[in-house]
């Protein structure tokens, strides 16, 4: 073990006392990497710079607690970490408190930029009668500091309501302002950039805000996995699971990334019952419902869907608008209103890029101090108003289309020849020919991998049957309407 401060008087790493080494500096961004924002704030953060001696560096901790877990935990890491920067550095060392004789005055280091995939509140583990020692950690950051890992503009109340994502909003506010637990888990899912993240900040935030002790841990589905696999490596798994397990409030993010991951899917499980047995609340997102999330096992598909699943629709037109009514205002910069319109009526694909081109018009003008223009906007963003042209998907034409008829998006690709899954995807080949670019065999291949002539089948067919049914025709017109504004 390597905890001792080392006996050879050796050239140790040579800090100008007072600062943070450049080594330090480097190999705690590299251990936030590889353990994950939630372990960053939980440990490494808190751990300061001391002072180098004969080849030992010397980190200072608030707690003797954080002390014991660190020695036993990562400091075996840490030590390949830094020597690996500077093979002088032979040793280190943690110790409660100031590292004697002096610590020197640090300047303060900035604070991170606010990061996605992080945890809420640094969650110390901090036991019953173990009361910090001297000095005192890190003040809890306060909500707008980003050391929460939080997105500070990620509220409730930047979050414009409209029809397609009113449920979706609600059921958040539920769960963020009931004291009971309403629904578990609350499954949020839609496509990118509809607001997925942003409510799951800010449920974050409400609950914080409401119980700052609450411990609220928001991490993504890859993280989740990353930590995992390294627990796995480094024989850490106790410590895993206990991070997990012991929070009140677990949210994780983009869950679709680890289908197919059998291990960590099966942890994921264990950790997912483990929180809904002890009432603890969960919150999942994911671009696909339960059912249309592919390679989950089935027991944690089915257990998903046991909460409240709320999806998050395809902007429109107002909503698009309203939002970015709400950005302009929220930056105080007066955009005339034929400039967004314009740009809600053009760029549909969601709403981050809607945020991204507002920005750069309000960057633009701001930059050349001129006022923003329809055409100039039309100028500035011609890249992105092309991209937003050819906008639909065959994915979204499948989604929107097994709504529609109220079967599995799954059903798209599979091989079922039942008349009630046939015709939908015939119609969503027929809107596939119809409304994007794709050849035949393209599109053939996106359903499931058929052949070209079974697309062209689909095609006449449904052309056949708009001339004979006229409710088919209007669901097919419908369905074309939706999908084109
Ligand atoms: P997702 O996680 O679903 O991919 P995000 O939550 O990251 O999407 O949202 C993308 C961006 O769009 C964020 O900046 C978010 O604040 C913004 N956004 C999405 N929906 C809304 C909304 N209804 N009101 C305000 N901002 C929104
Ligand atoms: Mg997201």
């Amino acid at each position: 073990m390597a905890q001792s401060v080392g006996a050879k008087a050796g050239q140790g790493a040579s800090p100008a006392s007072g600062h943070e080494p450049r080594e330090w500096t480097k190999v705690r961004e590299r251990l936030r990497t590889e353990y994950g924002e939630g372990t960053y704030r939980s440990w490494f953060k808190l751990i300061s710079y001391g002072d180098t001696r004969s080849g030992a560096m010397i980190f200072s901790v608030p707690t003797r607690f954080m002390r014991d877990w660190i020695r036993s935990n990562y400091a075996d890491r840490i030590l390949a970490l830094l020597a690996a920067e500077n093979a002088e550095i032979k040793a280190v060392d943690f110790v409660v408190g100031k590292v004697a004789p002096a610590l020197p005055t640090q300047a303060p280091v900035p604070p991170p930029a606010p990061a996605r995939g992080a945890i809420a509140r640094p969650s110390v583990p901090v036991r019953s009668g173990e009361a910090a020692e001297s000095p005192e950690p890190q003040p809890v950051s306060d909500r707008l500091d980003p050391a929460t890992g939080l997105d500070p503009r990620f509220t409730f109340q930047n979050f414009v309501v409209g029809k397609p994502n009113e449920l979706a909003f609600h059921a958040a506010k539920r769960v963020a302002e009931s004291t009971a637990v309403p629904f578990n888990p609350l499954f949020l899912y839609g496509g990118v950039g509809l607001g997925k993240t942003h409510l799951m900040h800010a449920i974050a935030w409400a609950i914080l805000d409401r119980h700052p002790s609450r411990r609220v841990l928001y991490l993504s589905a890859e993280k989740f996995m990353y930590q995992f696999i390294r627990a796995l490596r480094y024989k850490d798994t106790m410590a895993f699971k206990e991070q997990f397990r012991s929070v009140d409030v677990l949210m994780i993010d983009d869950v679709q990334f680890i289908s197919g991951k059998d291990s960590t899917q099966e942890e994921f499980f264990h950790t997912f019952n483990a929180l809904v047995d002890q009432n603890r609340q969960v919150v999942i997102s994911a671009d696909k419902s339960p059912s249309d999330l592919e390679g989950l096992e089935e027991r944690l598909r089915s257990r998903l869907g046991w909460g409240l699943v709320a999806d998050l629709h395809p902007t429109t037109y107002e909503l698009r608008l309203g939002i970015l009514q709400s950005k302009a205002e929220n930056q105080g910069v007066r955009v005339p209103s034929k400039v967004l319109e314009f740009l809600a009526h053009k760029i549909t694909s969601n709403v981050r890029e809607l945020e991204g081109a507002l920005t750069r018009i309000i960057a633009h003008a701001t930059l050349v101090g001129r006022e923003i223009s329809l055409e100039s906007t039309q100028e500035l963003l011609r890249d992105l108003l092309r991209a937003n042209d050819r906008r639909v998907t065959i994915e979204e034409i499948q989604k929107r289309v097994a709504e529609h008829f109220n079967i599995r998006v799954a059903d798209m690709h599979s091989a079922r020849r039942a008349r009630a899954v046939a015709r939908p995807r015939q119609v969503a080949m027929y809107l596939a020919k119809q409304l994007t670019q794709r050849s035949l065999p393209e599109i053939g291949r996106k359903f499931g991998g058929r052949d070209h002539t079974t697309v062209m089948h689909a095609v006449k067919k449904v052309e056949e049957l708009r001339q004979i049914d006229r409710g088919f025709a209007e669901s097919v017109e419908l369905l074309r309407r939706m999908l084109e504004t």
